[in-house]
């Protein structure tokens, strides 16, 4: 084939999550990888958080992508039987001057929508 409506170079979260909103709408969308398989980059050898968008500035695109990615990365687990754990995470001050700084992480948290914080 010579020809191809998309191509999208690299096989990575970004780029697969491309291919699958794209292939609704054409179905001659190709993914050029130069790894054996795909995801074998960043994107299978991170540290596996389900980031919650607690430390990005309000309003930023940042935090609201990390919000509204929260929710659906959960709902795609479920759906697609991902295996995960919600384990939640604990942000803690070593020391009482650190305490402040909680506090405004929550108030940051709660601007952008963070949801299940206490
Ligand atoms: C150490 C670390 C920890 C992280 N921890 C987390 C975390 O806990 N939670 C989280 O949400 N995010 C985390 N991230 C970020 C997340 O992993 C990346 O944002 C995401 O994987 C990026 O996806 P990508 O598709 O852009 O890149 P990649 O997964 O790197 O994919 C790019 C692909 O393009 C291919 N490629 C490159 N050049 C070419 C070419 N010329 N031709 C063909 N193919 C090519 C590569 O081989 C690769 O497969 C972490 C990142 C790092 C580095």
């Amino acid at each position: 084939m010579e020809q191809a409506n998309v191509v999208i170079i690299g096989g990575g979260l970004v780029g697969c999550a491309i291919a699958e909103a794209l292939s609704s709408r054409w179905s001659d969308v190709f993914v050029l990888e130069a790894l054996p398989k795909i995801g074998m980059a960043a994107s299978s050898r991170n540290s596996g958080i389900i980031h919650s968008g607690l430390y990005y500035p309000p309003e930023s695109l940042k935090a609201r992508l990390c919000v509204r990615g929260n929710k659906l990365t959960y709902e795609f687990c479920a759906a697609h039987g991902v295996p995960h754990r919600k384990t939640g995470k604990l942000v803690v001050a070593a020391a009482l001057a650190e305490s402040e700084e909680l506090v405004a992480l929550m108030k940051n948290g709660e601007a952008n929508g963070v949801e299940g914080m206490r």
